[in-house]
């Protein structure tokens, strides 16, 4: 199949509306969708990523007032797009408009992506477009161009080039549809952020897989996610540097985080990024937990091309952004 890359928001418009696959960057990663209107087209995508049938789409609008036309807002909702959109954060809603996919849930995941060129892209299309992230299922998601088109050049219709994703982890979802709010996955939108308006939001503690409280309250929370080929190891900023310290010429051996070459690493003060990058080495150095989320897809793929076999990762600083990240790298971990 020949794949249409191109800026063009007309024509990767025209490809929707005949029922084709696009890939397209966010604020957050890039997706891959189709027209929530279309399930045939839809459920392709299912089949290019290998993506389990019971995990329901997020889809994306170009307006709180487009969301209306097919969901029960209230009053809740509303303020939350309000302060929140465009941005990540996905709300699961009640449907009104029944047709949409996926049919046979009366609820639908939304949100409205920050770059103005995606919005004006779906409103082009006349459609949600419905979009999980453009990775193969379980794998990282892709905040890369060039990983895009290695993976899926040839095997969607098109992939539209605009502004690369920064934020670099997916959308904090909270469901509207139950009796009590609940923080259904973490993002770059902070659960203490949503109190304001959510008082009584419920977020649920992180439980041991043979929990009853594990029972999934979204299907997608069930199944591995973020995870590349190499092992990830969440580590302490001790056994970060511990690891540094007695890492071996020989062992394919990837570090990211913080604490990479300070001073205060003992033993360590002569050493330079050049000298910790031997060909079996990789490192990622970052500044903020917004830095470090912003950079470890693309990590976590450079290692896989690598071949890189254990991936240290030193755990997020306990400030802003540490919810969404540390709930991303402990499912790296298989966690
Ligand atoms: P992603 O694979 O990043 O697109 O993830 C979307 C997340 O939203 C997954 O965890 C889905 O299970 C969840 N989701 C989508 N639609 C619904 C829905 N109607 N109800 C509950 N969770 C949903
Ligand atoms: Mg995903």
């Amino acid at each position: 199949m020949k794949t249409l890359i191109s800026s063009d928001v007309r024509l990767l418009a025209n490809l929707i509306q005949e029922g084709k696959v696009v890939i397209f960057p966010t604020e957050t990663v890039y997706g891959i969708g189709a027209s929530t209107k279309l399930e045939a087209a839809c459920l392709r995508v299912y089949e290019i990523k290998g993506r389990p049938k019971d995990n329901p789409l997020i889809a994306h609008f170009h307006s709180i007032k487009a969301i209306e036309e097919v969901c029960i807002l209230g009053d809740l909702g509303r303020k939350l797009l309000e302060k929140f959109s465009p941005g990540p954060l996905t709300l699961i809603l009640p449907k009104k408009d029944k047709s949409l996919f996926p049919k046979e849930l009366a609820t639908l995941a939304v949100r409205i992506p920050k770059n103005p060129v995606i919005r004006d892209w779906i409103e082009l299309t006349g459609s949600p477009i419905s979009a999980p992230s453009a990775n193969l299922s379980g794998r990282p998601s892709l905040t890369k161009l060039a990983d895009v088109i290695r993976y899926f050049d040839g095997v969607v219709d098109g992939i539209l080039e605009a502004e690369e994703p920064s934020f670099g982890i997916e959308s904090t979802v909270v469901s509207l549809v139950g009796k009590t709010p609940a923080l259904l996955r973490p993002g770059s939108i902070e659960s203490t952020e949503l109190l304001s308006i959510l008082p009584d939001l419920w977020i649920p503690e992180p439980t041991a897989k043979n929990d009853i409280r594990a029972v999934p309250l979204s299907p997608g929370t069930k199944y591995k996610h973020y995870a590349p080929n190499a092992r990830v190891v969440l580590a302490t900023t001790e056994e970060f540097l511990y690891s540094l310290k007695t890492m071996s010429e020989s062992t394919l051996t990837a570090w990211i985080g913080f604490s990479w070459t300070g001073k205060e690493i003992i033993g360590l003060e002569e050493m330079t990024e050049k000298q910790s990058l031997g060909k079996n080495h990789r490192f990622c150095s970052v500044s903020s937990n917004e830095d470090y989320a912003s950079k470890l897809y693309a990590f976590f793929e450079s290692c896989d091309l690598a071949g890189i076999r254990t991936i240290f990762c030193e755990v997020p600083k306990p400030e802003r952004g540490e919810e969404g990240l540390r709930n991303r790298l402990e499912k790296a971990t298989g966690g």
